[in-house]
């Protein structure tokens, strides 16, 4: 069994797009082990995304996960940072996969909908970065 962390971006938020999301896990038998909603300040999202600092769009995306509520989940199942990653598709929605959530639902390559970890030490950094022990199930 693996863990990842799955954000629903405030673009996802604001679309109504919580329950089609979830519902995209769960039916690939991916189980929710946690989840919040919450809305980031400045400093949560600077520090979530540290290691996008030098990169020109760092300013406009910690603006960006500021802007409005955002639903915090750690999802769980066998190889699921990559099943989850599968499911969200291409950073940009422009090249992501037919029927994925970004290919479906994404508007731009900022505003795209949903995060997930890509491997395992960035899995564990930012499932603590939001989540104690004690508000994980399982
Ligand atoms: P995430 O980390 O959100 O799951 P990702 O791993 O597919 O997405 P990263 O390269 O880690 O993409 O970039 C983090 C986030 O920064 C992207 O999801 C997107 O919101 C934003 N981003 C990435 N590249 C650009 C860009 N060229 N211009 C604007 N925003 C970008
Ligand atoms: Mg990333």
């Amino acid at each position: 069994m693996e863990r990842t962390l799955s954000i629903i971006k405030p673009d996802g938020v604001k679309k109504n797009l919580i329950g089609e999301v979830i519902k995209r896990f769960q039916d690939q038998g991916i189980t929710v082990a946690a989840i919040k909603m919450m809305q980031l300040t400045q400093k949560q999202a600077e520090g979530f995304y540290a290691v996008h600092k030098e990169r020109p769009f760092f300013n406009s995306l910690t603006d960006f996960m500021t802007s409005g509520p955002i639903v915090v989940m750690v999802l769980e199942g066998e190889d699921v940072i990559a099943r989850n990653r599968k499911l969200m598709g291409a950073t940009n929605f422009k090249e992501a996969d037919e029927g994925t959530i970004r290919r479906d639902f994404a508007t731009d390559i900022e505003q795209n909908v949903v995060h997930g970890s890509d491997a395992p030490e960035t899995a564990a950094f930012e499932i603590g970065y939001f989540f104690n022990s004690m508000e994980i199930v399982g």
